[in-house]
C-alpha cells in the first residue's frame, strides 16, 4: 500500500465557505464565514484520501480579489509546494472570480505538483449543496498522481478543468463551469479520470515566477456597446499600461472610438483587443488594422484572462511582437 498524499489547504473564502438562514437558500446567504477547519469538518471521508493540513489566508468574497490577492495566494503556494513533505494543494475560493485566480497560478507557479482551486454554487447550509463533494473532489484530484504537471486545475461539479479554459457561465446553477475545448476528465467516488491534457504552455515552461513578482502592472477592461462614450474609454485608458478592449463580434470597435484608442496606443498604453462573446479567436488585422494602429489581439483569452496575461507580460516586456507572442502561446 502506498502512504497517503500530504495535501495543504488553504482557505479563502466565497460560497463553499458560506452560510444561509434556512436550507432553501440557495441563492441568498452569506459568504466567506465558515472557517477552513469548519468546512473540512464536513466531510471525515477526505482523510481517508490524503493527510491534510489546512490553514487560513483570506476570508473575502473573490468579487472583492485585486492583484494583491492573487499575489498573496500564490506566494503562499509556492512557499507550501516547496516543501518536501507538500504533495499538492488545494484552494477553496468564491466561484466568481475563479477563472482569473487559477490562471494566474497557472501562468506564476514554479512547480509540477497539482494545484487545485474549488469553490462551489450552494453554500453548505443549502439543499443540495455542491460544497462539500467538491471540496472532497479537489483533494482527490490533488493527492492523485496523474494530476501531476497539468498546471492549475479547477474542480467542480464531477469535473475537472484546466484553469486556462474553464470560465465561470452561469450565475447560479451547479452547472456553472465550462471550458469551450471540454473538461480534462471527471471526478468518480474519489478517483480522477483524465482523457485529455492542456496544450498550452503553464507553470514550469512560462517566464513568470511567483518569487519574483511582487507587483502587476495595471491593466484594465472596457466593454463594448454602441453608445459607449469616448470619454469613459479616454478615461480608463489614461490610468492603464494596458487595456484589454472586449469588443463587439470580432474584437470590433465603433468608429467614433478608433481615434482615443489609437492615441492611447501612441502614447504607449498596450492596447489588445478581445471580444465580448465569450469564445473565439480575434482575428489579427482581421476587423480592424491592428500593425497600423500599433494594437494587439488576444488569441482565444476572454477578457478577464486577458488582462491576467497582459499584466504578466508586462512585466517582461512593452515590444507589442514580443507582447503578441505571448497571446498566441499561453
Ligand atoms: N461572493 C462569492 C465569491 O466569493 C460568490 C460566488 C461563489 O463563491 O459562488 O465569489
Amino acid at each position: 500500500m502506498t502512504a497517503k498524499a500530504n495535501i495543504a489547504v488553504i482557505g479563502t473564502g466565497g460560497t463553499i465557505a458560506g452560510q444561509g438562514e434556512a436550507a432553501v437558500n440557495t441563492s441568498a446567504y452569506a459568504c466567506s464565514v465558515l472557517g477552513i477547519d469548519a468546512i473540512l469538518d464536513t466531510i471525515p471521508q477526505a482523510r481517508a484520501l490524503a493527510n491534510l493540513r489546512a490553514e487560513q489566508l483570506l476570508q473575502i468574497g473573490s468579487e472583492n480579489f485585486d492583484n494583491t490577492h492573487l499575489l498573496a495566494i500564490g506566494r503562499r503556494l509556492s512557499s507550501l509546494l516547496a516543501q518536501d513533505d507538500v504533495d499538492g494543494a488545494v484552494v477553496t475560493h468564491g466561484t466568481d472570480t475563479i477563472e482569473e485566480t487559477a490562471y494566474f497560478l497557472h501562468l506564476t507557479l514554479k512547480s509540477a505538483k497539482p494545484v487545485v482551486v474549488v469553490g462551489s454554487m450552494r453554500p453548505p447550509s443549502a439543499l443540495s449543496s455542491d460544497a462539500a463533494l467538491n471540496l472532497y473532489d479537489a483533494i482527490a484530484v490533488a493527492a492523485h498522481p496523474s494530476s501531476r504537471g497539468l498546471g492549475t486545475l479547477v474542480v467542480a461539479n464531477d469535473e475537472i478543468h484546466t484553469a486556462r479554459d474553464v470560465v465561470k457561465s452561469n450565475s447560479f446553477k451547479l452547472e456553472a463551469f465550462r471550458s469551450p475545448y471540454g473538461m480534462l476528465g471527471y471526478v468518480i467516488e474519489g478517483q480522477p479520470r483524465y482523457y485529455r491534457s492542456p496544450a498550452r504552455a503553464h507553470t514550469l515552461a512560462t517566464p513568470w515566477s511567483i518569487d519574483t513578482l511582487s507587483t502587476l502592472p495595471k491593466v484594465d477592461i472596457v466593454y463594448a456597446y454602441g453608445a459607449l462614450d469616448r470619454g469613459a474609454v479616454e478615461a480608463i485608458a489614461a490610468g492603464a499600461q494596458g487595456l484589454i478592449y472586449a469588443g463587439t463580434g470580432n474584437g470590433n470597435i465603433a468608429g467614433h472610438l478608433l481615434e482615443p484608442l489609437r492615441d492611447a496606443a501612441r502614447r504607449g498604453v498596450r492596447v489588445v483587443r478581445a471580444t465580448r462573446t465569450g469564445n473565439g479567436i480575434v482575428l489579427r488585422n482581421g476587423a480592424q488594422p491592428d500593425d497600423e494602429y500599433g494594437w494587439l489581439t488576444v488569441d482565444d483569452q476572454i477578457p478577464p484572462k486577458a488582462r491576467i496575461l497582459l499584466a504578466l507580460a508586462l512585466t517582461q516586456s512593452s515590444d507589442a511582437r514580443v507582447l503578441q507572442a505571448i497571446f498566441e502561446r499561453y
